[in-house]
């Protein structure tokens, strides 16, 4: 269960206190704590790479990085795997595309889901796809791309979530590598953004009311 749930956060998590950890100082009265140290989630990308390495027999390998919360984690975990090749002479091809959505306004989601830049994916037809996103909530985004995806046709596709949130009715069987399963938070970092703000933070970090109110538009 481990394995498929990723590193389980329990709800009574308080996190790390900030002066514990180096950040922006910009962020000093935006966030409650550091929720996710930079460290563990490079060192748990790096364990999702040699899952991922198992599963993709072929050697080849269709990144789909949904942005722009999944950059960090796509960069990083593409990275991995290259190294991991290097290291064990089993190269995996990887080619890297990019599609856009957008469905959170402030910290709510909202209904209608956007697609924006290239939605013409024709290219994955028969190919093995990785989707890569930084966080599944309600699971809405990820399944509404997963039906996208699948009317071209590729010949398998796997998820990667970094971070899963535990919700009721959770998607859990949506996503196949898990870097965390984390409480019901709204969390920022790593390339997670608060109306864009918050993006240049390394550590994964619960937001202050403060922060809410200060970035929110
Ligand atoms: P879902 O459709 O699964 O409810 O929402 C997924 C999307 O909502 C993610 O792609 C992400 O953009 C956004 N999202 C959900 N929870 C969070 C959160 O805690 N922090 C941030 N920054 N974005 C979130």
């Amino acid at each position: 269960a481990g394995m498929k749930r990723g590193i389980v956060i329990k709800d009574d998590w308080p996190g790390h206190s900030l002066d514990l950890f180096t950040y922006p100082e910009h962020y000093h009265k935006d966030i409650e704590c550091v929720y996710i140290p930079h460290g563990v989630i490079m060192n748990r990308i790096e364990r999702l790479a040699h899952y991922i390495m198992d599963d993709f027999g072929d050697k080849n390998i269709m990144v789909l990085c949904v942005l722009k919360g999944g950059y960090k984690f796509c960069a990083d975990l593409v990275e991995f795997i290259k190294v991991l090749g290097r290291n064990s002479n089993k190269y995996l091809e990887t080619r890297v595309e990019f599609i856009r959505l957008k469905s959170y306004l402030n910290d709510q989601s909202t209904e209608d889901l956007h697609i924006i830049g290239s939605s013409d994916l024709s290219f994955l037809r028969g190919k093995s796809v990785l989707i890569v996103e930084a966080i599944v909530d309600t699971g809405k985004t990820m399944k509404a791309l997963l039906k996208h995806v699948e009317t071209f046709e590729p010949k398998m596709v796997k998820v990667a979530g970094l971070l899963v949130k535990r919700v009721p009715n959770m998607a859990q069987s949506l996503t196949d590598y898990v870097g965390f399963e984390i409480p019901n938070h709204f969390v920022v970092g790593y390339a997670l953004d608060y109306n864009e703000y918050f993006r240049d933070l390394n550590h994964i970090c619960v937001i202050s009311n403060t922060g809410k109110m200060k970035y929110k538009v």
